[in-house]
């Protein structure tokens, strides 16, 4: 048994079986293609045999020192990819037996790397390691952005992982994965967010952990005390085992007893409770604790369904919230994209502080045809709905003005077009940059509401990283400078006529609920399986105390 130590960022216990994912290890499902696609499956692996030749062609070193022995190695994985024995015998476990082609590359590139593993020489035994590499190298292409990861489990599994990326959390099977620990990530991590909205503990910050469990091993993961244990004894096992019904059951009565109460304090001062959405499916959980409607849709999750999402899918699927919300309001956020948000592996940012780089709305600005595309589509979402639009990482007065101009350009085209939309819509802002937070009073002049996105504020503010585990310590929601910055948000919304609420993961930690109803926040936007843990705070809270 080893118990470990790391951040919590999900609240609950489990106890399962681990299954370990490293970030380069695909897992590949016997899948079989159709007669009639044989032919272009087989294309596509030689494609992707192709690429993987460039791939490596591009890596060549000079010639000279240690390069020379580099150069050979890479010759090594080039003859392999022409080796005519080894491309005959994929073709035809695709041809003959209908596999398909990331089946049949892994299935002969695992028998030959067995066959090496056996070879009494130990320098050519170790050639193993080259064999794998070719292999991933072609998986890579063939699979893109949409590996297999996590799709195909058949039971359910507490995940440990060095990281998990979106490619890779859209991925998995939500209804087989009950809880996360990973090496990397912070509170606001994007893991963490997407194991608070799933309602799953998890736990990140554990160094080496990929290392120290092993697929199969039992493993406890406490979320709430930020604690994970390998292999349990029998004890330990059956303490743990009682104390994940206990909570279970604590959650469960929680939600049904606080659904239909208000969100009031104890002396009627009235809350209002939204959710924070990645997809409309989101919205079943939310509405279950009784949620009073959507404060942040992160619409980036849409090309997890779409990889070039056009005007029609995006109305489709902001349509498909709305339905669901049954005219409750739906903040749609516009595209946040860049930083540690990307779903496709080759797109990963190549900048040096990708967060303080062309991310977001400055992305947008560089992508006018993708943001315009989403515009048009959130204005006709809101024709005879209850829908408001929001635009993230605004920093500046002028970069507000450019995107609401562009906001308008899209109105005229609709008007034009004769295309109906709600011309009354809410505009709103995220207020995340310390900047747009010390100029809250100028920007509230030209918007109708501002949400406090204390992930990116506190990060921003603090110098901390939201992501780096190392630095994690220093990542507080109270430090004395978020609390005045958010006070000075609350202040010039009040003074303008602003209504101010919080997404970020501050308004949904009930830790901090008191903090936030004394500085004045009336509208919080949590993750929903939090929702009833705020609820329960505020309906105990007199604001006179
Ligand atoms: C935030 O920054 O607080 C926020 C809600 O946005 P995201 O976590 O998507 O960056
Ligand atoms: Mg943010």
């Amino acid at each position: 048994m080893e118990i470990r130590q790391g951040i919590s960022v999900s609240p609950g216990i489990v106890v399962r079986e681990a299954f370990v994912l490293d970030s380069e290890d695909f897992r590949i499902p016997e899948r079989l293609v159709r007669p009639d696609e044989v032919e272009s499956e087989i294309a596509r692996f030689e494609r992707a045999r192709l690429q993987a030749n460039d791939e490596i062609q591009a890596l060549q070193p000079d010639r000279g020192g240690a390069g020379r022995e580099i150069a050979l190695l890479f010759k090594f994985h080039q003859l392999v990819l022409e080796d005519a024995k080894i491309l005959d015998e994929i073709v035809s476990l695709v041809r003959g037996d209908l596999y398909s082609a990331e089946y049949a590359t892994s299935r002969v590139f695992r028998k030959l790397a067995k066959q090496i593993r056996s070879i009494p020489d130990p320098y050519l035994r170790e050639r193993d390691v080259d064999i794998h590499d070719i292999e991933k190298r072609i998986l890579r292409q063939l699979l893109g952005a949409k590996r297999e990861g996590l799709a195909n489990l058949t039971r359910e599994v507490v995940v440990v992982a060095k990281d998990l990326t979106p490619s890779q959390l859209a991925g998995l099977d939500k209804s087989k994965v009950v809880g996360f620990a990973t090496e990397a990530g912070g509170k606001t991590s994007h893991t963490a967010i997407v194991a608070r909205t799933m309602g799953i503990p998890g736990v990140v910050g554990l160094e080496d952990i990929t290392a120290d469990v092993s697929g199969g091993d039992t493993v406890v993961i406490d979320g709430t005390a930020g604690r994970i244990i390998i292999n349990p004894d029998p004890a330990t096992l059956e303490r743990y085992s009682k104390k994940e019904a206990e909570f279970k059951s604590y959650v469960m009565e929680l939600g049904s007893a606080t659904r239909s109460l208000p969100a009031e304090t104890l002396d009627g001062h009235e809350v209002t409770l939204l959710v924070n959405i990645e997809l409309p499916s989101d919205i079943e959980v939310a509405l279950a604790n009784g949620a009073d409607g959507v404060g942040l849709y992160r619409t980036e999750f849409i090309y997890l369904q779409y990889v070039a999402p056009t005007e029609e899918d995006h109305l489709r699927v902001y349509s498909e919230a709305s339905r669901r919300l049954e005219g409750r309001p739906l903040v749609i956020r516009t595209l946040d994209f860049g930083a540690d948000k990307f779903f496709d592996e080759n797109e990963l940012s190549t900048e040096k502080n990708p967060f303080l780089g062309c991310r977001s709305i400055r992305l947008c600005f560089e992508k006018m045809d993708v943001f315009k595309t989403q515009l048009r589509a959130i204005l006709r979402a809101s024709h005879g709905a209850n829908v408001k639009i929001m635009f993230p990482m605004i920093s500046s007065r002028t970069e507000l003005l450019k995107a609401k101009g562009i906001l308008d350009e899209m109105k005229e085209e609709l008007d034009a077009e004769g295309v109906p939309y709600d011309r009354n819509m809410e505009v709103g802002i995220m207020i995340e940059v310390p900047s747009a937070a010390l100029t809250a009073d100028l920007l509230a002049k030209e918007v109708d509401f501002f949400s406090i996105g204390t992930n990116d504020l506190i990060q921003y503010c603090l110098a901390v990283d939201r992501v780096n585990e190392k630095v994690a310590n220093l990542y507080q929601p109270a430090n004395p400078a978020i609390v005045r910055l958010i006070r000075r948000v609350l202040e010039a919304g009040e003074r303008e006529g602003v209504k101010v609420s919080m997404c970020g993961e501050m308004s949904g930690d009930e830790n901090f609920t008191l903090l936030l109803l004394g500085l004045g926040l009336r509208e919080f936007s949590v993750n929903p399986a939090g929702l009833p843990r705020v609820k329960q705070i505020v309906r105990g809270a007199s604001m006179v105390e």
